[in-house]
């Protein structure tokens, strides 16, 4: 594992963090829900995108970029799409509208995962390219007993599984006392799920020994695990609200169709993004989409860049849950732009490996928060190096100086930011800075004092603070700022 220290992660299934071993070295197996493509994402919906961005970033870095597959589905048949199909556009045949639907928001939902930072996953299979392959598990759980015909639809048989609920830690008796009997009168069992239901002609379908009809939700994701990444792989990941029903109904599916012990052995899953301490969720209205929040100037007017929201997510352990405030946005862009600002000082040849402590941080369960904390102490040390020039060897402050720039942006990068890149929110701030900081230098040599504390005060009430110096060669007065935490 080449310098890096072990890797350790908790386990929804254990509850317990344990050491990271995968099954191949070779060939690190991770699989992660991916996005219902009817509508918008939604801010919340980018923390597992973000969270598992980062996991993968770190494993690719620990066992090789190519040694490393990740699949993320996109889930495009669902009765949520056929309803958005039905009322945005009336005039098309269902089929085309459905398409349209699904074509528009997963092609949104690609950019919106680009600008937060994220690398492509390996595989990004459609659930519509996986029919054949979800009817081929479900006449296997019929075939080994496990699932049943009733009422047009093929109903997994929970009590044929012994230990079914072992993720979510439910037992059968519980979920009986909160299941509807009325309407699922013909489930064997309240807890029962549905793998195959039949469809109307107003609805999509697809012909099957049941009849023409569509996939459930949760047997999507075992055949598209099951097909690209094996009957067992290494991790599982998505948001809290997965482990029940769909990862344990994942869980039932594939292993009683494949008569495996396991799954995935690692299930990893993300806290909540809240606000005012609800989820944030489409149901519950709260919600702003990483559309608008990037491209429209709705919020606190101005387009707020993605990596400003990836950070603002990583400054919080991914179990935790987040409370969404603005001002953690106002936090997440200032330290970025003290990165940035750091990063500048960086002559084109120096470069460093990742810092030891950010790859133990992100070794402990991605403790993300941690490596973001070293990263601001390793900018802070950066600028202190730098306003240390001419007190020791100027050269020796020099070559600390580009060390510790370098290994920012080595770090950085393993996070997910490319601090040589320069966003254009941080430039329009810089040039306007700039040129505040150059009239205070011209009422500075035209003593006209006044002027002069007036702007230094004013960007210090904007959390900008100026270091005046001489320039080395020419003795003459210079000012630098950076933007203070
Ligand atoms: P959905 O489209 O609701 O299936 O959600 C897609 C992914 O986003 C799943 O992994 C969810 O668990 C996750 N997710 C949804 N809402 C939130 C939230 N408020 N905070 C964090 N993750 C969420
Ligand atoms: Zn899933």
């Amino acid at each position: 594992m080449g310098g890096t220290p072990e890797l350790k992660l908790y386990n929804t299934l254990t509850r317990e963090k344990s050491v990271f071993k995968p099954i191949d070295a070779e060939n690190v197996r991770m699989y992660v829900c991916g996005p219902t493509v009817y509508d918008y994402a939604h801010i919340g919906n980018a923390r597992p995108v973000i969270v598992f961005d980062v996991l993968f970033r770190l494993l690719r870095h620990v066992y090789g970029e190519s040694h490393v597959t990740y699949a993320r589905n996109i889930t495009d048949v669902d009765d949520k799409i056929n309803a958005r199909a039905l009322r945005d556009y009336p005039g098309l045949p269902l089929n085309a509208a459905i398409r349209a639907v699904t074509e528009k928001t997963e092609t949104q939902f690609l950019e919106d995962a680009r600008a937060l930072g994220s690398l492509e996953p390996t595989v990004q299979p459609r659930a519509t390219d996986n029919i054949a392959e979800m009817i081929e598990i479900i006449e296997r759980l019929i075939a080994r007993g496990h699932a049943y015909q009733a009422s047009g639809e093929v109903l997994f048989d929970t009590k044929s599984m012994a230990d079914y609920g072992q993720l979510s830690k439910r037992n059968l008796d519980e979920q009986q006392a909160g299941a509807r009997v009325a309407v699922d009168a013909h489930k064997k069992n309240p807890g029962d799920f549905v793998l195959w239901k039949l469809s109307d002609d107003n609805e999509p379908g697809w012909e099957s020994p049941w009849g023409r009809g569509r996939p459930g939700w949760h047997i999507e994701c075992s055949a598209m695990s099951g097909r690209y990444l094996g009957d067992v792989f290494d991790i599982h990941g998505g948001g809290l609200d997965l482990i029940f029903p769909h990862h344990e109904n994942e869980i039932a599916q594939s292993r009683c169709a494949h008569g495996t012990d396991v799954m995935a052995n690692v299930w990893m899953h993300n806290g909540f993004l809240q606000v005012e301490g609800r989820k944030m969720s489409k149901s519950e209205g709260n919600f702003v989409t990483i559309y608008e929040l990037l491209h429209t100037e709705t919020f606190a007017g101005r387009q707020w860049p993605g990596e400003v929201l990836r950070l603002a997510m990583l400054m919080t352990h991914y179990r935790e849950p987040i409370d969404f405030t603005w001002n953690k946005l106002i936090e997440a862009s200032n330290t970025l732009s003290k990165w940035k600002r750091a990063a500048e000082l960086l002559s084109s040849q120096s470069t460093a490996p990742i810092d030891p402590q950010v790859l133990k941080a992100l070794a402990d369960d991605l403790s993300t928060q941690r490596a973001v904390q070293r990263l601001s102490t390793i900018a802070g040390s950066a600028f202190a190096a730098f306003h240390e020039r001419g007190a020791v060897s100027e050269h020796e402050v020099e070559q600390e100086q580009q060390m510790l720039v370098a290994t920012l942006v080595a770090s950085a990068k393993l996070l997910g930011f490319d601090l040589l890149e320069k966003t254009e929110i941080d430039e329009a701030v810089a040039v306007e800075v700039d040129a505040r900081v150059k009239a205070r230098l011209e009422f500075l040599k035209a003593k006209n004092f006044a002027e002069a504390d007036k702007i230094r005060d004013t960007l210090a009430a904007e959390g900008i603070q100026l270091k005046d110096g001489k320039d080395a060669a020419t003795g003459e007065r210079v000012t630098t700022w950076e933007i203070k935490r």
